[in-house]
């Protein structure tokens, strides 16, 4: 199979928007954005063994070349709208093919996001990479950076999982644990979450690299510190069957890969986020404060405690 028959029957596909003037097939592509609406643009490379385990399906690898952008596009409160890709396989495999774009289809289609082009190659390993661009909100975007001294810290959803799925998957999968083993495999990134913030919360990160180290992140780029509380922390009730609070703990601060919203927003509107989040479907908990002091300090019932975690690095 050559390269364009690949590009042709994996890849090109028709899409309803109609911002796309000229998709796959030609020297680039060409959108016709709407005119005032400033543009966030993101990228996220996936390298086989490194950012996924090799067990992991095609499928799923499809899907979470998507979720990672559409995760960050997510935490700047972005309309995701198109996306490029960048291929390098050892071989084209028609199975692999078939699956990784039935993957990376489902979850772009998810956001109505159209594939208007990328580039494919051959290369030693698999490595893909997305950019995806996406429309800010008219409320404005969400960024690290606007954290006020006194904001409640939130997350969405449950934190750990993902960690935990991806230690189950790794020692051979777990029938006991679907619930897990999915927050793993197909992260949701939270659009209309994130859509829902803009002009409310004041600063947002996605959860990719475990959330004390995000959140520590967050804080640093608006020049503050603050407080997590342990107990507070959202741990589902799946984790916790799994694997006890205390591990649980250690997976929900220094996992990564569950791509939840951490954000930060005023105490007098704590009540109206919640009520918004909701509206969405997300479940949205309160776990700590921003503080003028420039650290990220823990506490456990109320006391101290301590933690120390980098989080995911690569150099
Ligand atoms: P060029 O040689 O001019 O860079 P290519 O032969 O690389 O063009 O690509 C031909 C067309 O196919 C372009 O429109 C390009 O964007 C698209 N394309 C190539 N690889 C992919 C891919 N993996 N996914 C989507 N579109 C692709
Ligand atoms: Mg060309």
């Amino acid at each position: 199979m050559g390269e364009f028959e690949l590009i042709n029957r994996y890849f090109k596909r028709d899409s309803s928007r109609d911002d796309v003037v000229l998709g796959i097939g030609d020297d680039g592509a060409v959108t016709l954005p709407r005119a005032g609406t400033p543009l966030v643009s993101v990228l996220d490379t996936l390298v086989a063994g490194v950012h996924y385990p090799d067990e992991l399906a095609p499928y799923d690898i499809g899907w979470r070349a998507a979720a990672v952008n559409l995760s960050d596009l997510a935490a700047m409160a972005a309309e995701p709208a198109w996306m490029l890709l960048g291929l390098t396989l050892e071989e084209p495999n028609t199975q692999w093919l078939q699956a990784f774009a039935a993957g990376l289809f489902a979850a772009a289609n998810d956001h109505d996001v159209a594939l208007i082009g990328g580039d494919t190659t051959r290369g030693t390993q698999t490595v893909i990479t997305v950019q995806m661009s996406g429309y800010a909100s008219p409320h404005g975007f969400l960024s690290r950076s606007g954290a006020k001294d006194g904001d409640a810290v939130l997350v969405s959803g449950t934190i750990g999982d993902a960690a935990a799925g991806l230690e189950i998957m790794r020692a051979g999968g777990d029938a006991a644990y679907p619930e897990i083993i999915d927050r793993f495999r197909r992260p949701l990134a939270r659009i209309q979450l994130g859509r829902t913030l803009a002009g409310l919360a004041t600063a947002a990160i996605d959860v990719s690299d475990g959330l004390f180290a995000d959140l520590e992140r967050l804080l640093s780029a608006s020049g503050l510190g603050g407080t997590i509380e342990f107990d507070a922390l959202a741990l589902s009730p799946e984790l916790r069957a799994y694997c006890g609070r205390e591990r649980a703990l250690t997976l929900a601060l220094g996992g990564g890969d569950d791509y939840e919203l951490c954000f930060t927003a005023p105490e007098a509107r704590v009540a109206e986020v919640m009520q918004r989040a909701a509206d969405t479907g997300v479940a949205v908990t309160r776990i700590g404060t921003v503080q003028a002091d420039p650290e990220l300090r823990c506490t456990d019932g109320g006391s101290p405690a301590t933690y120390r975690n980098e989080g995911y690095r690569h150099f």
